[in-house]
């Protein structure tokens, strides 16, 4: 048999992009399902992101994750759009099939599913999602494509959650409502809480100025931040008696499904968490 020496290319554009973990968390899901693929971490600045794509296509990349500040603006060099990702209006992860770019979001996907391997399912629930960025957008069109009732955004720049609750109440059978984050947030009686901020991210060691004793027992709380795991946010909703779940959940399912977009394989899920816990710890 011919032997074949050329690798499958895979990897992300970000500016900056130095510290993404996601070639750890990729390259070891690629080894475990012994693939001969390579994940590489590109920067790319904003002025070379059309040559950028033009490489890719030219070297035959099987996909490519667009990570700050390329999200939004990868659009522009892919020929077909998934359905979430025209709601949501941004992409982080592409496939070439044989040449035709093709956009998806595995964000707010990624999100649903972590909360399903947990047994939480969305239908007729009520969330309340702090932010109104790239991820919380994400995470509310996909929680609304999955039965989501109701959505409260709670946010401090005013028309970005105003714009992200209209999207939601035109192109979804969700309702949703802005509420205005001045001082300390209100949170309403809800059934899920959200961090889809980047407060407490790392190395910033703060949390969201919410009033956490509005947060009820047996209230579930999720962060987005990957990094510290264990954030001071859900540290605090714990003391209220909250049920919490941390960022890497999410990370991990997003990567896993991006791997299978690829691959067109089942996503080894148990090894890319254990490399990115390892890579948290490295940090800590
Ligand atoms: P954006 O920059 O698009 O949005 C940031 C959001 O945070 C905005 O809504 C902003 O509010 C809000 N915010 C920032 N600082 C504060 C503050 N001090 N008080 C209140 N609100 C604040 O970022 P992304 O949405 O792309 O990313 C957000 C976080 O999600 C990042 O930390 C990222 O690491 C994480 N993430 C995690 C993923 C995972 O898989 N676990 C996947 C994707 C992202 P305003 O609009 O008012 O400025």
């Amino acid at each position: 048999m011919a032997k074949n020496y050329r690798s499958q290319l895979v990897g992300v554009f970000g500016c900056p992009v130095d510290e993404n973990p996601t070639i750890r968390v990729q390259e070891a899901a690629f080894a475990a399902a012994g693939l001969d693929w390579r994940y590489l971490t590109l920067l790319v600045k904003p002025e070379d992101l059309a040559d950028a794509f033009r490489g890719l296509k030219a070297m035959n990349f099987a996909g490519i994750n667009l990570t700050v500040p390329h999200k939004v603006e990868g659009l522009k060099y892919v020929d077909e759009q998934s359905t979430e990702v025209q709601l949501i209006g941004a992409t982080n992860t592409i496939v070439n099939r044989g040449g035709r770019l093709i956009a998806y979001n595995t964000d707010g996907k990624g999100f649903v599913e972590s909360l399903r391997e947990q047994g939480i399912e969305l239908t007729g629930k009520h969330i309340a999602v702090l932010g109104a960025g790239g991820a919380a957008r994400a995470i509310c069109v996909e929680c609304a494509l999955a039965g989501c009732q109701e959505i409260t955004i709670i946010n401090r720049n005013h028309k970005r959650g105003e714009e992200l609750a209209e999207l939601i109440n035109e192109k979804t059978e969700s309702r949703a409502a802005f509420a205005r984050w001045e001082g300390t947030a209100p949170i309403p009686s809800c059934d899920i809480l959200i961090n889809a901020t980047s407060v407490g991210l790392y190395p910033d060691p703060g949390c969201p100025d919410i009033r956490y004793e509005d947060i009820r027992p047996g209230m579930i709380v999720q962060d987005v931040i990957p990094n510290p795991a264990d954030t001071l946010f859900l540290k605090k909703a714990r003391e209220f008696g909250a049920t919490t779940y941390d960022g890497l959940g999410m990370l991990v399912c997003q990567g896993a499904i991006g791997f299978t977009l690829w691959t067109g394989l089942e996503a080894p899920a148990q090894v890319m968490r254990q490399a990115l816990e390892a890579e948290n710890q490295a940090d800590s």
